[in-house]
């Protein structure tokens, strides 16, 4: 089994500044070619940190990945600190610079020295073409390891590992195939889903394995599948699956591992329905997991984020008398919102909602975290409440699947 780690270098990851969003990216791409990263270390812009860090690593693992540090600044130092470890210098690249003095003339910005030496690279290292920016990736081997270098800028990274560095290490390493199947499930914790699959665990071969990963109020189980090729991995993982599904088939959302905003589109679509959004509590969020779906257009034709009472009565048709009775946070406010929204988008379903996302305000009788959602159309409605007890952010994001996943049960 061959192994990889990764190192990330910077110190804007180390103060937080910037989430190390790399490495995860760079393990989801390895770990779908069979590759195992058994580690994932972020340091600084530090030469010692570096030096240490590429020797340990390489002690452990067959292939070594950093990410970070090629910069044209000062603080960007990684490149230095290579030539000392593979005891190499610095050489100009004539296909880099070429690509440099390119990059500058066609903006029209003027070429700096500091620009020019983003061709210099380690004489050691094979190079790799970055089509995305002005470093270059970096290609070493040493005493029987793979080293490669590449620039922190994730979009940059991201074109030399699909380009480059993953078809190399595949070739390098003819990997085992891997195959994973995704379910979503709403309305039933871990805990019980796992109480129902007991016997089902119990009989899976060794090398198939099921997470349970929860994602807001959805629960997603993932089946993985290690074997030697990808027909006969894949052939055999469907075939548990199939099981899987029918297990839980009361409770299964999809059986992709897509977003509750592409669920909602395809069953749209499949109808041949529109539908439009009341905001209040969520701030617009359902409308932009909605608009996150490219296509989208041909089903959602807008909302209207209420977050005020004014706005409610304005632009929704909310009576003064309900809220003064109820309260914005009630059942009798979310059906006339949702019926404000029929009306006004001129669409078959709509969404409303409005809640107390916290972590102050609220009473007695209406906590933090309470939820009240309508979801319907002009023949059918449904109210739902919710007490949720996260923070605010993940508050609303629950929230928003909920009601997400209510429409989708109409
Ligand atoms: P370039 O030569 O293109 O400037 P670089 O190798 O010098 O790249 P850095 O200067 O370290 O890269 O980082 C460039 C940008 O990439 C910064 O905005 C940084 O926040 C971001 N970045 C760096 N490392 C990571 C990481 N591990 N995950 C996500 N973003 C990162
Ligand atoms: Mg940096």
């Amino acid at each position: 089994k061959i192994t990889v780690s990764i190192i990330t270098i910077g110190d804007e990851l180390l103060i937080g500044q910037t989430i190390d969003t790399n490495s995860a990216w760079m393990a989801q791409q390895l770990n779908g070619m069979g590759i195992w990263v058994h580690r994932r270390v972020a340091i600084g812009d530090v030469r010692e940190d570096i030096l240490s860090t590429l020797a340990e690593e390489a002690a452990l693992s067959d292939v070594v990945l950093m990410t970070g540090g090629l910069g044209p600044t000062a603080d960007d130092i990684t490149k230095p600190t290579l030539c000392e470890y593979f005891q190499t210098r610095l050489v100009q690249d004539r296909e880099t610079l070429q690509r440099v003095l390119y990059m500058f003339e066609s903006r029209g910005l003027p070429i700096l020295q500091r620009n020019v030496d983003q061709s210099l690279v380690p004489e050691a290292a094979t190079v790799i073409p970055n089509e995305r920016g002005t470093a270059p990736g970096m290609w070493f081997e040493k005493d029987g390891k793979i080293y490669v270098s590449m620039p922190g800028v994730p979009h940059e990274m991201k074109g030399i590992m699909e380009n480059y560095v993953l078809p190399r290490l595949e070739m390098h390493f003819s990997t085992p195939a891997v195959v994973h199947h995704t379910l979503i499930t709403s309305g039933m914790g871990e805990s019980f889903v796992a109480e129902r699959l007991v016997d089902f665990e119990a009989k899976l071969p060794p090398h198939i394995k099921l997470a349970y990963l929860p994602s807001y109020s959805l629960l997603k189980l993932r089946l993985t599948a290690h074997g030697k090729d990808k027909l006969s991995t894949a052939t055999e993982l469907s075939m548990y699956f199939t099981e899987l599904k029918e297990r839980l088939a009361d409770i299964v959302v999809i059986d992709q591992d897509i977003s509750m905003g592409e669920v909602l589109g395809r069953i749209l679509l499949a109808r041949n329905r529109t539908v439009g959004t009341a905001e209040s509590c969520t701030g617009g969020l359902i409308g932009s997991w909605i608009t996150a779906i490219s296509g989208s257009s041909s089903y959602y034709k807008g909302g209207a984020i209420t977050y005020s009472n004014e706005m409610k009565m304005k632009m929704l048709g909310v009576k003064k008398e309900t809220l003064a009775a109820h309260g914005a946070v009630s059942e009798e406010t979310v059906r006339e919102m949702l019926a404000g929204a029929l009306d006004l988008l001129e669409v078959d379903y709509a969404m409303a909602i409005s809640g107390i996302m916290g972590p102050t305000g609220g009473s007695e009788e209406k906590p933090v975290g309470t939820v009240w959602i309508a979801v319907g159309s002009q023949e059918k409605t449904v109210t739902i409440k919710y007490t949720l007890r996260y923070d605010r952010e993940r508050n609303t994001q629950m929230a928003a699947v909920y009601a997400m996943n209510e429409l989708r049960k109409l």
